[in-house]
């Protein structure tokens, strides 16, 4: 799994309000090991995203946040251009997933540009604002 993704899930946790994550969240969201995601939670925190609380877990820093915020923005964006392509919401989804950490700047805002009147992505969630710094 990329960092990306791992970054992501911390941000998803952090706007329902948790602010603290254990491996266990992580592992049960993306279907791994606690180790692995363990591993995870380690890499973002030596990535200064934020810091590791022994025997708590992760905790988003500033500059974590606004990077989750991103990666969840173009998350969304590939899944509006997959329900085009006639992915299902969950497929949609699990592709974006896989594609996440590979889309570039510029094409993230194409998607941007071509999504524009969206307000929603294929399950549902609200596409924010916040890539590239705005
Ligand atoms: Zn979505």
């Amino acid at each position: 799994m990329r960092i990306e993704t791992y970054l992501r899930l911390a941000y998803k946790a952090y706007t329902q309000g948790i602010e603290v994550i254990g491996p266990s969240f992580i592992a049960k969201e993306l279907e791994i090991s606690r180790p692995s995601a363990y591993e995870g939670l380690i890499k973002l925190a030596s990535m200064e995203y934020g810091e590791y609380i022994p025997g708590e877990g992760f905790k988003l820093n500033k500059k974590g946040i606004e990077r989750g915020k991103e990666i969840t923005k173009k998350h969304r964006l590939i899944e509006c251009l997959l329900g085009n392509l006639g992915f299902d919401a969950e497929s949609a989804c699990t592709e974006a997933t896989k594609l996440e950490p590979f889309i570039s700047k510029e094409l993230s805002k194409r998607l941007e540009e071509v999504f524009r009147d969206r307000v929603m992505c294929p399950c549902g969630e609200e596409i924010e604002l916040g890539i590239d710094g705005r």
